[in-house]
């Protein structure tokens, strides 16, 4: 049973509880990523079980009509087992998406991974014309040279500062410079690319950037959170621009919560004095 205090950061065990946050949060404006929780499986069987519940969920957002995507992680589906588990798995998720009209996302992993799942989405996003989207990683020397290519794939990219300790050698290293890398590649994309840029950022200067250059260019994007980081600012944002509020569910969810939980002393104390009562 997953501990009361977690719920601010995961949605619920199952997908019946995601979607009813989702629910709540479509009525204040706020559109979902659906995430399973779940990495790094070395077992056929279990990579290809949370393909099959991802192909389910996609059903299930498509008959609830509610607001919502999915995202799922490479190595959830197989990238540890194999290029072409992974492309398998992938590719039924999308295609099932595609039918119903509901949008994949694809999370970045770490550095390891990223020319299989650049691959994967672009031949993705190429075949089925849009409905895919991929992350990229601002703290990654190699991100803007991907960007590029990316520009003329028809659909969505994710820009994150990205969450992977990379090697020195092919990572920008501090908050600086990789705020600044981050900002080089929103004003590419803004000036570059027509449409599908997402703001995976929780950050005031980042998003208020975003919207300087959205003015400027003229080109739509959107705005994703984690849930239970910024909620309020989700709220307020969703007023004015096209906000997505990322939503985990499933049972592994501890640890999940507690990387949220150590990622920030507010995120930490709100646990602790929730498990004390107070
Ligand atoms: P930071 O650089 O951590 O902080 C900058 C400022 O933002 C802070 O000074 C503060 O003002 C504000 N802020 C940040 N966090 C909080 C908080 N908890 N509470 C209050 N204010 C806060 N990474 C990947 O590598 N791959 C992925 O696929 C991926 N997907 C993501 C999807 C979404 C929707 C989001 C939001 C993030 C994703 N990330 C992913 C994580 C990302 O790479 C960063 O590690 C993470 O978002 C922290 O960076 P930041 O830009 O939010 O802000």
């Amino acid at each position: 049973m997953m501990l009361p205090v977690a719920n601010r950061f995961v949605a619920g065990e199952g997908p019946a509880e995601a979607l009813e946050h989702v629910r709540q949060l479509n009525e204040r404006n706020v559109k979902a990523i659906v995430n399973l929780l779940g990495e790094h499986y070395d077992d056929r069987e279990a990579a290809d079980a949370d393909a099959r519940e991802y192909r389910e969920l996609v059903e299930d957002i498509a008959r609830s009509d509610l607001e919502a995507t999915v995202s799922v992680k490479p190595s959830q589906i197989g990238l540890d087992l194999g290029e072409d588990v992974f492309r398998e798995n992938l590719e039924g998720i999308v295609e099932t998406a595609a039918e119903r009209g509901v949008f994949v996302w694809i999370d970045m992993e770490d550095h390891t991974t990223t020319d299989a799942t650049l691959d994967a989405y672009e031949e993705l996003a190429r075949e089925y014309g849009g409905g895919v989207g991929v992350c990229v990683q601002a703290n990654l020397k190699r991100t803007r040279s991907d960007v590029e290519r990316l520009a003329d794939v028809p659909g969505k990219v994710r820009f994150v500062k990205g969450a992977y300790d990379e090697p020195v050698e092919i990572a920008y290293k501090g908050k600086d410079a990789v705020n600044r890398e981050y900002e080089a590649l929103l004003e590419y994309a803004f000036e570059q690319f027509e449409d599908g840029i997402a703001i995976g950022s929780h950050d005031p200067a980042m998003i208020d950037r975003a919207i300087e250059l959205h003015e400027q260019h003229g080109t739509d994007f959107e705005i994703q959170m984690l849930m239970g980081v910024r909620n309020d600012a989700q709220f307020e944002l969703a007023e004015e621009y096209e906000v997505y509020q990322y939503v985990p569910y499933g049972d592994r969810w501890m640890s999940y919560f507690y990387r949220r939980a150590m990622e920030r002393k507010e995120n930490l104390w709100f646990a602790v004095r929730a498990v004390l009562g107070r």
